[in-house]
């Protein structure tokens, strides 16, 4: 039932075992949704197999709660699945342990670096984000007042976390379901706006994809265009720092163009600038001056080369050439702004 069909066979029956020994040591237990308490850990191994994480971490993963809601001790896990094992799930044990209790931005900073500090093995860190998603993505089930603390927890500590590791697909996510959560009316106006300005733009959109498809294929740069919409959170906050009003963000859609290497990022961006106008002072390449991101590995391996464009509404457009991992893990992009 989960997808891992990456690992080879030896290790896919160490996951099942993981998996069958959880299911036991968690029998009778039930989430507040009513589902099976086992359900949250699978689904947390989950959100690692797209990862394409090793065993062991989706061993832990599924053993993740194993030590604080049941009978089973860390001593059990070490004799039964290795001390490798038994670690990260003791390292997810102590984080769970501590209380973040945020009052300012100050003591945010601290609770990530704590954080950051008690993780030492990557895999730590990456299984406590993805039960952080799970819990998030079933948060309807707790109480209003349980529901603004876990969000405001994910929206100060966690989002940040992934943001820093560079995880910006899981950041945009736990940003988005925390907004949805602390904010519901300003959620509901915001996603309203941007489903009638999608209207309103379709043709615009579809007539500057098809001409960056076409001058692309022109030039026989082997990429997929695709589009891609700014998260609500990410035009509420840019709503708030530079005081515009909705229609004043531009840059709602965006493309993401993916090629297969490097040199293919540089020369789609020279085909871009020659066909479409740069916008003065609006380029930058993190590809030659890295932004500063953490890079983690080697658990994760590094080799997509994406090319995200975003689109300005209103005949301008930015562009971003971003060069990712499997999932979303930047270690560099290029960025400009365009006008066409
Ligand atoms: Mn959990």
């Amino acid at each position: 039932m989960l997808s891992i069909d990456y690992l080879a066979e030896t290790e896919k029956s160490k996951v099942y075992s993981a998996l069958e020994f959880s299911s036991a040591a968690h029998k009778g237990q039930v989430r507040k949704s009513g589902e099976d308490y086992i359900s949250h850990p699978i689904a947390v191994a989950e959100i690692l197999t797209s990862w394409k994480l090793d065993s062991k971490a989706l061993c832990a993963a599924l053993l993740h709660d194993v030590v604080e809601d049941t009978h089973i001790n860390v001593e059990n896990i070490s004799s039964e699945f290795g001390e490798n094992i038994a670690n990260i799930v003791d390292g997810l044990s102590k984080l769970d342990k501590i209380k973040f209790d945020t009052k300012s931005q100050e003591q945010s900073e601290n609770f990530r670096k704590m954080f950051l500090a008690m993780s030492r093995d990557v895999r730590v860190i990456l299984i406590k984000l993805a039960d952080r998603l799970h819990n998030m993505r079933t948060l309807d089930a707790l109480s209003q007042i349980k529901q603004q603390e876990i969000a405001t927890e994910t929206i100060e500590i966690y989002a940040p976390i992934a943001y820093r590791l560079g995880l910006n697909q899981i950041y945009h996510e736990l940003e988005e379901l925390s907004f949805r959560s602390l904010y519901p009316n300003r959620f509901h106006v915001l996603s309203k706006a941007v489903v009638s300005a999608r209207g309103n733009r379709k043709e615009i959109i579809n007539k500057i994809k098809k001409s960056i498809v076409e001058c692309l294929h022109h030039n026989q740069i082997k990429s997929t265009v695709t589009g891609r919409e700014k998260s609500l959170y990410s035009i509420y906050k840019k709503m708030l720092e530079k005081k515009l009003s909705f229609e004043e963000v531009f840059d709602i859609y965006g493309f993401r163009i993916t090629v297969g290497d490097l040199n293919d990022c540089y020369l789609a961006l020279g085909i871009i600038h020659q066909n479409f106008k740069p916008l003065p002072g609006k380029f930058k390449d993190y590809i030659a001056i890295p932004k500063k991101i953490m890079v983690i590995n080697p658990y994760i391996p590094l080799f997509l080369q994406i090319i995200v464009c975003q689109l300005r509404y209103k005949f301008v457009q930015l562009i971003c050439i971003k060069l990712l991992s499997l999932d979303s893990l930047a270690i560099g992009f290029i960025k400009t702004t365009i006008q066409i």
